[in-house]
Parts: C-alpha cells; sequence; structure tokens
C-alpha cells in the first residue's frame, strides 16, 4: 500500500499544469511541484501568481479559462453597478489567499458582452468559475472576502478539484 502511495506521490509530482500568464496571457507548463513556489513566466518573467486578479478582455480570456488547466474565477461586474464596486475590493483581497489554486479574474460584462453573453450572465455582480471553458460554479451577490475564500474552496471540493491544491 505505501508503494502505491509513493508512486501516486511520485506521478503527482512529474504532474505538469498549463497556467496562463497574467502579465502577457502566455501559457506556461508549470510542474505541479513548482506552483506555489513563485513560478515565473518563460516569456515576460513576471510572476506567474501576483496576488492580484487579472483584467479579462476578448485578448486573455481564452488563454484563462479555456487553455489554461487552473480554474478562472471571475467576477463579473459593470462600472454603473453599485453592489460591484462593493464587491470589487473584497475580491481582490481574495486573491492572495486563493491563488495558486485559481486564478481570479474580473470581467466588465458592458465592454465584453459577448463573454458575458456565452455564460448567460444576468445578475451583477456574479462569480463564476470556469475551467476548460466550462462554468462548474455560480454565485450572485456581494460577498465578503471570507465567504468569497470558502464559495471557492468548496466550489473546488464539489467540482473534485482540490489535487490542485500546491
Ligand atoms: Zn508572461
Amino acid at each position: 500500500m505505501s508503494d502505491t502511495t509513493a508512486d501516486q506521490r511520485r506521478v503527482a509530482e512529474a504532474e505538469t499544469l498549463l497556467v496562463a500568464c497574467p502579465t502577457d496571457a502566455s501559457v506556461n507548463r508549470v510542474p505541479h511541484a513548482k506552483l506555489a513556489r513563485s513560478p515565473k513566466c518563460g516569456r515576460c518573467h513576471n510572476p506567474l501568481f501576483a496576488g492580484k486578479a487579472v483584467e479579462l478582455d476578448g485578448a486573455n480570456f481564452d488563454s484563462h479559462a479555456l487553455r489554461s488547466d487552473l480554474p478562472v474565477v471571475v467576477d463579473f461586474w459593470a462600472e454603473w453597478c453599485g453592489p460591484c464596486r462593493m464587491m470589487t475590493p473584497n475580491f481582490e483581497m481574495a486573491a492572495p489567499r486563493l491563488e495558486p489554486l485559481v486564478r481570479l479574474g474580473k470581467l466588465d460584462t458592458e465592454a465584453h458582452p459577448a463573454i458575458a453573453g456565452r455564460y448567460g450572465i444576468r445578475a451583477i455582480p456574479s462569480m463564476g468559475m470556469i475551467r476548460k471553458g466550462r462554468e462548474i460554479a455560480r454565485t450572485s451577490g456581494v460577498l465578503p472576502t471570507s465567504a468569497i475564500v470558502d464559495w471557492v474552496e468548496q466550489a473546488l471540493r464539489g467540482a473534485a478539484l482540490t489535487s490542485v491544491k500546491a
């Protein structure tokens, strides 16, 4: 039994994940074991995890939401929406607590209605967890930072994605 566990551990350590860079959206292959050790982008050399939410747009959305192996938690918001502005700092503060488990990103639904439409976003603020293009979980309304963290961890458990945890 211990042999099997050791084998599984070796496999897990050898495993690599595709991670999109928050600066230039290039997709990096990162060994699982290095995820939590401040990996840098091979192209721009900026940190792959900067403790901040990424501004998502038409140019980088697919890198984070489709090509990356990490789930991206998207805050769907708009400038005119008061509750969204209350949510923004809470969401930002959740980023350093949740990386490198997930990527956090913000999507302006007014500027990028096609992407919001793809996920059928009707109420804002809404948070959606997306991995490989598929929405895993969604919640709506303003949440404090601790509730955002709890919701993400619960959604990861529900989707059996906790193995991503470094
Ligand atoms: Zn980069």
